[in-house]
């Protein structure tokens, strides 16, 4: 006999488990979330599990960028506008798109996905470096910009990239610290972006 309180439904527990990758989840929010979607948002539900599988389905990474894109090159890194002596990496697509709102940057961007973080078993491999210093070597490129952030990772990240460009003879600049200490790119307005990318200086 199944003494537990609430009747068990297999489907609803596979959603509440699943539900937990989401970042910043955890299993009484996964809970919450999986009544809301099958009691009161059937529609709404339908929609995600849609999204969610066409976007498995479409998206990718750029092979120049390494951003989110649904071509083998993304519309940014095809443009002939965009000035290809300037590489811009930063951690996020969302700190692409923070940098892109300053109109004050018109070069191409490496997007790392992450940032180092040993302790979580997030090294070089994971983030891409591999692929950075490829593309950074492509004889183009005049200098990499490190937008990296201001945290500790976000700083350890902008340091391993730095000795390992500049051993192979390319020219690094880091972001000014206009942006605050401990501060992400994500949260800070795009007059202190605009300014921290001017005042950049060699490292
Ligand atoms: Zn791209």
């Amino acid at each position: 006999m199944n003494r537990s309180a609430v009747p068990s439904a297999k489907g609803l527990e596979r959603l509440i488990e699943a539900l937990r990758v989401l970042p910043g989840v955890g299993p009484r929010s996964a809970q919450r979330m999986a009544y809301q979607l099958l009691q009161h948002d059937r529609p709404g539900a339908e929609q995600l599990a849609q999204a969610l599988s066409e976007a498995l389905a479409t998206v990718r990474r750029c092979a120049k960028c390494n951003n989110f894109t649904e071509d083998e090159i993304c519309a940014l890194c095809r443009s002939p506008r965009r000035d290809a002596s300037l590489l811009c990496v930063v951690e996020t697509p969302g700190d692409l798109a923070m940098v892109e709102q300053t109109l004050s940057y018109s070069g191409m961007y490496f997007v790392l996905m992450g940032r180092l973080s040993p302790l979580d078993g997030v090294g070089p491999r994971e983030i891409g470096l591999d692929r950075l210093q490829a593309r950074a070597a492509d004889g183009e490129v005049r200098e990499v910009i490190l937008a990296t952030n201001f945290t500790n990772e976000g700083e350890a990240t902008a340091h391993y990239i730095a000795e390992m460009l500049r051993a192979r003879g390319l020219k690094v600049s880091r972001i000014a610290r206009g942006v605050p200490l401990g501060g992400e790119l994500e949260y800070v307005d795009a007059g202190t972006i605009s300014q921290a990318l001017l005042d950049r200086r060699n490292i």
